[in-house]
């Protein structure tokens, strides 16, 4: 079989499943609309859960910071890619989440292969929920670890797992809250089964950062829960991008050490930094606060609609509010005729969700307005007929 041929196939093979994945350039921002050759429609796809990616004060510390610093960082951090604003921004994440250090990444993906492949080694075992972000059980199935994964939010089948005899040393993986499913982890429960173990605990907690806890500091704060390695990612609820893995300072140099994304990429550019230290203080602020309740305000609102509908929902209390329809070619059409009545979402399919789970997945942000949820229930009602 030729480059061409085996190249060929997998397509048509992603085809004849509808599950042929294509992208469509947007003209302006992300916020509530979404703004596309001369047309608009209402944005039910983004994971700006707060609006923050078109805040005036955010926008413009990006500015000055690259009036600063100029635009990128010019090398890794270990060269001359750290700079005052990251070292800052390292500082008040750090201090905000209560732990000793925070260290940068480009993004949450690289963060969670670093850390994993930095910290597993071949006699070691870790467990991870089944639902885990594909950037977690890629890492983990590339380490030389042992890989074990528990059926989803199920701290039982964690604590069996993790009783097995194993040579070396154990990782519990786990999300706050599911990128698919938009539910909550049982963090108590499973931290308190990963200490049990002696294992390590590590928490991705993307979707729930900013959004859930005391001021924002997310589902383990919300839990009262301190994982020994708390990944938080900036592409969402912070409405830019990156991540950081919070830790001990032993963890923090050792990454530095080990931590191949770190060392052979370009760090982040520092007005990006800047940005994020004005989004960590929006985050924080009266005005983070309010963007919240009108959020939790949405999120409510559109339960109640959707159970009128007899939708069918996940066990959701977050932004994430998926629609289950089950066939790709259901969603699919769903999708098409929600988009005909002006509301944009995405279907997501196998194997992003197990089949037959195919769903419309609606997430909410602080910047919709009441009525844009109506016209969301109403549309739904609509295509359904
Ligand atoms: C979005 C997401 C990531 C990836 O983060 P990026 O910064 O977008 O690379 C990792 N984990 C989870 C759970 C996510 O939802």
């Amino acid at each position: 079989m030729s480059w061409q041929q085996r190249i060929e196939e997998a397509l048509n093979e992603r085809r004849a499943a509808d599950a042929f994945r294509s992208r469509s350039p947007v003209t302006q921002g992300v916020g509530r609309w979404r703004v596309a050759n001369g047309q608009r429609w209402l944005n039910f796809s983004g994971n700006d859960y707060l609006g923050l990616s078109q805040h005036p004060a955010i926008v413009s510390a990006w500015q000055q910071g690259a009036e600063r610093y100029g635009t990128g960082s010019g090398g890794s951090g270990h060269v001359t890619g750290y700079s005052e604003a990251h070292q800052q921004f390292e500082q008040r994440l750090a201090e905000w989440l209560g732990y000793p250090r925070a260290l940068l990444f480009i993004s949450g993906f690289a963060a969670n292969q670093a850390v994993i492949a930095a910290l597993l080694r071949k006699e070691d075992r870790i467990v991870a929920d089944r639902l885990s972000h594909a950037s977690l059980l890629e890492a983990a199935s590339l380490s030389p670890a042992q890989l074990r994964r528990f059926a989803h939010n199920d701290s039982a089948q964690l604590a069996t797992l993790l009783a097995k005899p194993v040579d070396g040393l154990q990782l519990a993986v786990t999300e706050g809250i599911f990128s698919m499913d938009g539910d909550s982890a049982p963090l108590a429960e499973i931290a308190s089964v990963t200490q049990t173990a002696g294992g390590w605990l590590m928490v991705d907690d993307a979707h729930g950062i900013g959004v859930s806890g005391r001021e924002g500091r997310g589902s383990c704060d919300a839990q009262g829960i301190k994982p020994d390695l708390l990944v938080v990612t900036f592409g969402k609820a912070f409405g830019l991008s990156g991540a950081a893995v919070l830790c001990s300072d032993e963890v923090a140099d050792y990454l530095l050490q080990f931590a191949r994304h770190l060392i052979y990429s370009t760090s982040m550019p520092p007005a990006q930094a800047v940005a994020l230290n004005e989004a960590l203080a929006v985050i924080r602020s009266d005005d983070g606060e309010a963007r919240r309740q009108r959020l939790h305000e949405h999120i409510s609102r559109f339960r109640r609609g959707a159970e009128q509908l007899d939708l069918q929902l996940t066990n959701s209390g977050s932004a994430i509010q998926p629609v289950i329809v089950g066939e790709n070619s259901r969603a699919l059409a769903l999708a098409e005729k929600l988009r005909d009545a002006g509301c944009w979402l995405t279907a997501i399919r196998p194997p992003t969700v197990p089949a037959g789970t195919a769903r419309l997945r609606v997430t909410l942000t602080a910047d919709h307005r009441t009525e844009d949820i109506d016209r969301l229930l109403e549309a739904m009602h609509g295509v359904r007929q």
